[in-house]
């Protein structure tokens, strides 16, 4: 193919995010956030959206270098690094797991003190206490570190905004104090505020909160830099808590009518996760009465229902796929793409003992392949050792040695697909 033609593949992609936007952008029901007053002094028509795949292709539409702050969209990258710091048990005693039906700054403490989930203001505080650090500043650091490694770039603090928060968030500073009275908080209320203001203040792009939810779609490996920066069981973790929390009171119907992972903040981004796939941001900043984007939720909407990605969509079919190019079956081509799950193995152990009589060789393409889960691959390498018994060959083509090296380890290289959606600044 041309390299004509290559652009012209990859703006289809671009053109198909340019519509979407296009379909939202008169939209312009919806107020900005005030209660911190820096945030009303945004241009209420910015708008962008970007996808990034779990692969490191890029595609970024509108307004997608416009900076923002994080806000509530440093939850669960706070809460992910609190994990993989104190484990999950440590961090639940603190903070529960369960969707509140609340609006996201309300007063959630249980019987035993702990605030209902942690993508709530009152459980965000409490779980920004527990990262390690000596010290406010430290902490801090830790949290800049961790949510700029899913970024794929040092994200910088907007001091404005973190004197804005700090100047007015007397909320937060109440919710922190009836943690701090139900036993569940062990900083003072001034140190927990403080970070959790500047968590909060980090200012990201849309292309930004798409890398990090690609990071999360990538099992914890950051598509454009390689590095792992969570576990995959840490990732499942932070997904499932956006998935039944990220929302707020609008979870169930977001749960229903969208069924991605997903995050908003009142700075107007969202990110949303289409795990094994790609991550999402989205970027407007007129707010919902609960706190989120109007035109980042219609997006993600129209998203989830033409491009038919919400999670329980096709519940009987592998999130993998593959093909079969010589239908004899005498020497079969296998072509993998996605998550090479179980599902997916299973069929083709199943297919390759259908026809076990008549194939006489086996290739194995895994070229567009994301991943390959343990299980797969422990069945896959029992495969290639049952057919040379068999004295079937059988070639794997596997360029990012998923199945020789542990699973997850290895990050796809870079590929920016989309020369108009440059990497922000400083990537
Ligand atoms: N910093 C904001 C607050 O605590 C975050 C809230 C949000 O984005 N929903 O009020």
């Amino acid at each position: 193919m041309s390299p004509m033609k290559n652009e012209a593949v990859a703006d289809l992609v671009s053109n198909t995010l340019e519509e979407l936007l296009d379909q939202v952008r008169g939209d312009r029901s919806g107020e900005l956030a005030d209660y911190i007053p820096q945030l009303a002094q945004v241009d209420p028509e910015g708008l962008a959206l970007s996808v990034v795949s779990s692969t490191g292709r890029i595609y970024a539409v509108g307004d997608h270098d416009q900076h923002f702050t994080l806000q509530s969209a440093s939850k669960p990258f706070v809460y992910a690094l609190a994990l993989s710091q104190r484990g999950p048990d440590v961090v639940h005693e603190r903070v529960g797991y369960e969707p509140s039906g609340e609006p996201f700054n309300a007063i959630s403490l249980d019987a035993e003190g702990r605030p209902a989930n942690p993508m709530i203001n009152a459980g965000a505080i409490v779980t920004s206490s527990l990262i390690e650090g000596a010290t406010p500043d430290a902490r801090f650091e830790a949290i800049r570190h961790c949510v700029s490694a899913f970024a794929g770039r040092e994200l910088e603090l907007d001091e404005a905004v973190y004197a804005s928060e700090t100047a007015t968030g007397h909320r937060n500073r109440a919710l922190a104090n009836l943690a701090l009275a139900a036993g569940t908080l062990d900083r003072t209320v001034i140190d927990a505020t403080d970070v959790y203001f500047r968590q909060c203040s980090l200012k990201v792009t849309a292309t930004d909160l798409a890398v990090m939810g690609a990071t999360l779609s990538n099992n914890g490996v950051n598509p454009l830099t390689g590095v792992q920066v969570m576990t995959p069981e840490v990732v499942r973790r932070t997904l499932a808590i956006m998935l039944s929390c990220g929302m707020y009171n609008y979870s169930g119907y977001w749960m229903n009518d969208v069924g991605l992972p997903a995050k908003s903040g009142v700075g107007g981004g969202i990110v949303a996760v289409s795990p094994g796939k790609f991550g999402v941001g989205t970027y407007s900043p007129r707010l919902d009465p609960s706190g989120s984007s109007v035109r980042g939720v219609a997006a993600l909407r129209l998203m989830s229902n033409q491009l038919g990605l919400h999670l329980l969509n096709h519940p009987s079919e592998a999130a993998a796929s593959f093909n079969a190019d010589d239908s004899s079956f005498d020497n079969l081509i296998l072509r993998m793409r996605g998550e090479l799950d179980f599902a997916c193995v299973e069929r083709i152990v199943h297919e390759l003992s259908e026809h076990g009589d008549t194939i006489k060789s086996v290739h194995m393409d895994l070229g567009e392949s994301t991943a390959v889960v343990p299980t797969a691959r422990g069945m896959l390498k029992d495969l290639q050792e049952v057919l040379a018994h068999e004295d079937i060959p059988i070639t794997i083509d596997d360029p990012r040695d998923f199945i020789e090296t542990e699973p997850h380890l290895k990050a796809p290289e870079p590929h920016v697909a989309d020369a108009h959606a440059p990497l922000p600044e400083n990537q």
